[in-house]
């Protein structure tokens, strides 16, 4: 068929009744002679050839006069016009040294000008036009240098040439009375922009004064640490919705039902608010000093929290700076201030410590981890997801693992590859200021905890420290027929439980519940070793830093945080006990004085288990005369919290503020451990916190129904 369909093509037609046609002439097909003709009179370019798309219809044509018309040109080529829009003009396409030389009528030749060498060649061939005797003249003196430039001017020109012009004439507002630059007159200085991560004076003197403030002058307690019956305000009995737990959690929860009109009575077993992430005061020789109960990393992912904090009229307590990793071994890599992904392409283009495949290989990380839409395999944990996208295990070792541990408070090994997906997306995938290391000027108390406690107070909530719930009763309501709660000594009609899952998981059982799988949560501790210098004989720090941790020489620690220049508490009166943590009188011989504070962060501390206190200390310090230098602190204070975090594992459950509608309705969750994909972190409390009281809010879940 197809050899068919091509026979009229190849031969010429012939006309029916007609002997059959005599076939076209070779010469119709290709004039290699008119070809040649055609390019000695362009004189240069390709060598021409017919057209050979016409070939075919060529010969199909009919010959010239058939039919009483004029045929065609035989080898089919355009006439001149024509042939000149067909063919592209040869000039552009050849450098300008192959051009013909340039003919001038009834002049020699120009010189052929190689336009491969720049103006210097150009110039020494004399190449411009020499234009008019004076300018000739000038062309010259160009060429000359200082006082004989000059001389080769002609007179009326040379004054230009003497000199710089004269300045303007002063006057008496040109500013000629002004000083001179500050220059090293440091007095005269401007000072620079303070660096944002280190403690201020002014911030902290101001919450020192709005803490004194919040502080009874005869007892000097905290009104956050009132006994339960003297708090102010009305009964519990009167309010509708509880919320057990003061940590992130329930206080943004509380907030949120507050602010909507909602009664709220708050609940909390601890003396203050802030939970796992609250202020404690530790005594050390250098006296007593406010710190946070363990050194915590935020960024600015943690949108919600940050909101809530600027909300809450503590934004100015936050510094930030673009996403840096480094440390001690080499590792250098810093975020452009470009806009995603640009931010993190320039700090993998520029990392040190990283070889090009190791940045490759981190880069084909993310982009894959992107194209999967951020989801890993079920079930899969850190270290398979790395090894299914090839990691080097260099890379591993030197930035992976320490994120996951960081992030995760889990070993790659253990850890959910969800999990720590969705922590690069909202971080290194995301926008670039979600990149940025967020760092507080003052303990993380002031930061949230405590100002969201004077909200609710202002609000009129009702706020009971030091008053553990130990069992939720049920009772249906008379009138309405629904569940309502008692608490202490109120009832309520909702209630919300804002704890960690093993506290919600006893409590339940203690009221007769079944928690489910709210008690399969497992906790793994994070210790945060606190490093004190006199502010004086300080080592230079970085704002922070990767420690390279060596479990087999006893180097724990992961991160490294400088909190500044941080004053003593000793104008402050002496509470019953100098600390939470660690009880007991002041240290003989203390020296109090201003000090320079680090946290050091070891996390996934159930490690440190078969480790005495003296020990991990002892490593810690030998670990940062490694990394930096200088002078061994005067103190380190060892703080662990033995349930930090909940494990972060791939098999974990994974729970909704609304678990127990159907045993326990008008009960709800809210927690760190219930947003989903995310390991337990102040911002996972937070959204959890602000969604288990908009559901609560939300019309359909009215009180005490069976959602
Ligand atoms: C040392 C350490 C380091 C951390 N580092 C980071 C970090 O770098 N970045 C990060 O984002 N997160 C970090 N976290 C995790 C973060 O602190 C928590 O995820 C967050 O604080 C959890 O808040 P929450 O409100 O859900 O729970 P919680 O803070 O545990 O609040 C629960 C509250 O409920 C109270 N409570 C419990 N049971 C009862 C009861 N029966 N009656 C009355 N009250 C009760 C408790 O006293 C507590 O105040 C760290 C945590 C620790 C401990």
């Amino acid at each position: 068929m197809a050899g068919r369909g091509r026979a009229p093509v190849r031969e010429r037609p012939a006309a029916s009744g007609q002997p059959r046609a005599r076939a076209a002439p070779r010469g119709l097909l290709d004039r290699p002679a008119a070809a040649a003709r055609d390019r000695r009179r362009h004189a240069d370019g390709p060598r021409a050839e017919p057209l050979p798309r016409f070939r075919r219809p060529a010969a199909v044509l009919p010959p010239r006069g058939r039919r009483g018309r004029r045929a065609g040109r035989e080898h089919l080529r355009r006439d001149r016009a024509g042939h000149a829009r067909l063919r592209p003009r040869t000039g552009p396409r050849f450098p300008a040294d192959q051009h013909h030389p340039r003919r001038r009528r009834g002049r020699p030749q120009g010189p052929h000008l190689p336009a491969d060498r720049g103006p210097a060649a150009l110039r020494g061939a004399g190449a411009r036009d020499p234009g008019s005797e004076a300018q000739r003249a000038l062309r010259r003196a160009d060429a000359l240098r200082g006082g004989a430039r000059a001389r080769a001017l002609p007179a009326r020109l040379r004054g230009a040439a003497r000199g710089r012009p004269p300045g303007p004439a002063s006057r008496t507002d040109d500013g000629g009375n002004l000083r001179h630059a500050a220059g090293r007159d440091r007095a005269r200085r401007i000072p620079g922009a303070r660096p944002a991560h280190l403690a201020h004076a002014d911030p902290q003197a101001l919450a020192r004064l709005a803490h004194l403030r919040g502080r009874s002058p005869a007892t000097g307690v905290s009104r956050d640490t009132d006994s339960p019956a003297s708090v102010g305000g009305e009964p519990a009995a009167g309010h509708r919705i509880a919320v057990v737990g003061a940590g992130w959690a329930g206080l943004s929860a509380a907030l949120r039902l507050a602010e909507a009109g909602r009664r709220v009575a708050l609940f909390d077993a601890a003396p203050t608010s802030g939970g796992r992430a609250r202020t404690v005061e530790l005594a050390t020789p250098l006296g007593r000093f406010e710190i946070d109960n363990g050194q915590h990393l935020i960024v600015g992912a943690y949108r919600e929290t940050l909101a809530l904090i600027e909300r809450l009229g503590a934004g100015a307590l936050l510094g930030r700076a673009p996403l840096s990793l480094g440390s001690p071994a080499g590792l250098r890599m810093r975020a452009a201030r470009l806009p995603a992904p640009l931010h993190l392409a320039w700090a993998l283009a520029t990392a040190r410590g990283l070889g090009p495949g190791a940045r490759r290989a981190t880069l084909r990380l993310m982009l894959q981890l992107r194209r999967a839409n951020w989801r890993g395999v079920a079930g899969e944990t850190v270290t398979a997801l790395l090894a299914r996208h090839r990691q080097p295990p260099a890379l591993v070792a030197r930035l992976w693992a320490p994120l996951c541990i960081g992030a995760l408070n889990t070993l790659p090994g253990e850890a959910c590859a969800a999990s720590f997906a969705a922590v690069l997306r909202d971080t290194l995938g995301a926008d670039r200021r979600a990149s940025d290391f967020v760092t507080p000027h003052a303990p993380l108390g002031r930061l949230l905890p405590e100002p969201a406690v004077e909200r609710l107070r202002a609000l009129g909530a009702s706020i009971r420290f030091r008053t553990p719930v130990r069992r939720l009763e049920a009772r249906a309501d008379p009138a309405t027929g629904r569940a309502r709660w008692r608490i202490d000594d109120g009832e309520f009609d909702q209630a919300v439980l804002a704890m960690a899952p093993w506290s919600a998981a006893r409590l339940l059982e203690a009221s007769d519940i079944p928690p489910g799988p709210i008690g399969d949560f497992a906790p793994e501790p994070i210790a945060t070793a606190w490093a004190l210098w006199p502010a004086n004989a300080a080592p230079a720090l970085p704002r922070w830093s990767l420690l390279d941790e060596d479990e087999g020489r006893c180097r724990h620690g992961q991160w490294l945080f400088d909190r500044g220049t941080v004053s003593p508490l000793e104008t402050l009166p002496l509470p019953e006990t100098l600390s939470p943590l660690e009880p007991g009188p002041a240290p003989a011989g203390a020296r109090p004085g201003p000090a320079r504070l680090a946290g050091i962060v070891i996390s996934v501390a159930s490690r440190l288990d078969a480790l005495t206190p003296e020990a991990v200390v002892a490593g810690v310090s030998a670990q940062l005369a490694e990394a930096f230098g200088g002078p061994p602190p005067a103190a380190v204070k060892l703080v662990t919290e033995r349930r930090a975090t909940f494990r972060c594992t791939p098999d974990r459950p994974r729970l909704g503020a609304d678990q127990l509608r159907r045993q326990a309705p008008g009960l709800w969750l809210a927690g760190d451990w219930l947003w989903p994909d995310y390991p337990a972190t102040l911002e996972a409390a937070v959204r959890s916190g602000t969604d288990t009281a908009l559901r609560i809010l939300d019309a359909r879940t009215a009180p005490g129904t069976v959602v």
